[in-house]
């Protein structure tokens, strides 16, 4: 979003226009701002056959999907209903991979069905699958490099005692079952967390996996998962795509040459290509003193965006209703009955009841993990894409929150 003249805009199109227009809470996606990442990371990856996964588990809506089928991507999915909003997107099965994690085997089954490329984290899963499809189906295995890394706890999968993954000191044991059943396994991937800061854990990991390769002869890709950082706020360090490409690139470039074949490069970004691309626009309720604090209540919560709660993640709150008025000092809650702070002591022009804020970098794992929490509404999704503002998922109503509810005689 861009500041003009005092109002902020997507694409030309004034933000708080589009709140009175499809009402709050609402997210906004700006097509322009996921083409723009998209196309960085393409281009930073010059000498290799580059192939870019989306992550589709941060902002899942079905317009998004072939939105970024359109820029060339292609996807990555972690449960098999992921899989089947990529298909009817219209991915083709041979651009999906299916990364899951602690599923049943049935589940894995399904995906196969379906034609995708199955990515396998644990042994076990491995000697099943063996044993059932043999050679006859080509497999992708993600081992856990125990790499330490991402920007939080919760979000880092890849240290030792993480459930992502197969120990790369198991990488014997791996082997063994490969040739026990004849395996095809055609891909290594690894996946180390979100919010990698720096270009020297991509290039550790990318060495550990060159290691792991060379025990593989038929290859066609290499997968090293995701983990670019954005900036959440200013000043905060975001990773060095170009660094990172111009590095990995070189190292991969030599590895193919030693391993004797061109492979593929696989990237699966999620954040990276929609976080900075979305906002979401709240409607402050309340303003509301207390000895030590205003608060600013918003008609949103935990429920609408839980990364403040889940991750202490921080997203900057502009009052996009009142961009030059004096500034005062707010903690910005939500309605859920629980504390849900999106923002505390933050500096906002003075905020009215009735004012629209919008949280920036809202595009990923903002929807995608909203839920119906105190019985409320999912927000509305809309979609800026050349110049216009489209509807991508309506705002729900009081019979969804009733669907699938079985009342009994009581
Ligand atoms: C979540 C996930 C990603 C995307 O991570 P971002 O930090 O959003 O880029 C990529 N690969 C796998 C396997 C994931 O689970």
């Amino acid at each position: 979003m861009e500041l003009v003249n005092g109002r902020y805009n997507i694409q030309g199109i004034d933000l708080e226009s589009l709140a009175e227009e499809f009402g709050t809470p609402v997210y906004v996606y700006d097509a322009a701002k996921i083409k723009s990442q998209f196309d960085r990371l393409s281009g930073a990856f010059p000498q290799v056959d580059l192939r870019i996964k989306y992550a589709c588990k941060s902002l899942t809506n079905i317009s998004i999907l072939k939105l970024l089928k359109s820029y060339g991507s292609e996807l990555d999915c972690v449960s098999v209903q992921e899989v089947k909003l990529g298909l009817k997107a219209g991915f083709s099965p041979e651009q999906i991979l299916y990364t899951p994690n602690c599923v049943s085997f049935e589940e894995i089954q399904q995906a196969v069905e379906l034609g995708v490329m199955i990515n396998l984290d644990n042994i076990s899963l491995l000697e099943q699958f063996g044993n059932k499809y043999h050679n006859t189906v080509p497999v992708c295995i993600r081992l856990n490099p125990h790499i330490m890394a991402g920007g939080n706890k919760k979000i880092s999968t890849g240290h030792a005692d993480s459930k992502f993954g197969i120990s790369i000191y198991q990488i014997a044991h791996i082997l063994k079952v490969v040739s026990t059943y004849n395996i095809d396994v055609v891909g290594l991937h690894m996946h180390t967390g979100s919010d990698i800061l720096d270009a020297e854990v991509f290039l550790r990991g990318a060495e550990i996996l060159f290691d792991a390769a060379k025990n593989f002869d038929a290859l066609r890709f290499i997968d090293f998962g995701s983990g670019f950082k954005v900036a959440y706020k200013e000043g905060d360090i975001t990773t060095d795509i170009e660094e990172v490409g111009a590095k990995l690139s070189s190292a991969f470039v030599q590895f193919c040459e030693t391993y004797g074949k061109k492979l593929e490069m696989w990237f699966e970004p999620g954040k990276f290509l929609v976080s900075e691309a979305g906002v979401f626009l709240v409607r402050t309720n309340v303003v509301k003193t207390t000895p030590a604090t205003v608060f600013a209540g918003v008609d949103s919560g935990l429920n609408h965006l839980i990364r403040p709660m889940m991750y202490d993640a921080y997203h900057e709150i502009v009052n996009i209703s009142n961009t030059s008025g004096t500034k005062r000092v707010y903690t910005v809650v939500g309605y859920i009955c629980e504390t849900d702070t999106f923002g505390l002591d933050r500096k906002l022009s003075e905020v009215k009841e009735g004012d629209i804020l919008a949280f920036k970098n809202a595009g990923a794992y903002g929807f995608s993990m909203a839920s119906n929490y105190n019985s409320r509404l999912r927000p509305a999704e809309v979609l800026v894409y050349n110049g216009k503002a489209h509807l991508i998922r309506q705002r729900e109503t009081f019979d969804d929150i009733l669907r699938n509810q079985v009342e009994i005689d009581i």
